[in-house]
């Protein structure tokens, strides 16, 4: 399928409003994975190794590690913000373009009710998000 018969072939609009819902634990989206450099960054910025890190603030779940810090769905997400902002994993860098959004219905029926960020501010061309989608990158 070429970009031109894409749902989004005229680009789609996100600014995050910092509501902080796409760190909430929701259906399927139920973790927030933290890759090796994922928790390398992190671990960085708290000034710990990744391996404390790991110890500390994940969980393995089907072989993957997640963030997970007791009933939290994150553990950095204190008083209506991120507190790892800079270092925060690729999944919540990418939010809301990732491949499982990438349906008309899902954007529409799931991800522009959900996100008060999406479907406003800044328009993302169909090249961007397809970058995206590729290779992780940052939504800004
Ligand atoms: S790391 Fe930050 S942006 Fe990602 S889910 Fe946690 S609080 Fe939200």
């Amino acid at each position: 399928m070429t970009t031109k018969s894409k749902f989004y072939e005229k680009g789609l609009r996100f600014t995050c409003q910092g509501s902080g819902k796409c760190c909430a634990t929701r259906d399927k989206y139920a973790y927030v994975y933290a890759s090796f450099n994922d928790r390398k960054r992190i671990a960085v910025l708290l000034g710990m190794s990744e391996q404390a890190f790991r110890a500390r603030f994940t969980k393995k779940s089907d072989g993957r590690y997640h963030l997970h810090d007791g009933g939290r769905d994150c553990p950095f997400f204190r008083e209506q913000r991120c507190t790892v902002y800079a270092a925060r994993p690729r999944q919540c860098r990418t939010w809301p373009f990732w491949p499982e959004n990438m349906e008309a219905n899902v954007w529409e029926k799931e991800v522009l009710s959900y996100c008060p960020g999406a479907g406003t501010g800044r328009l993302y061309k169909a090249e961007e998000i397809e970058e995206i989608l590729k290779r992780g990158g940052e939504v800004t």
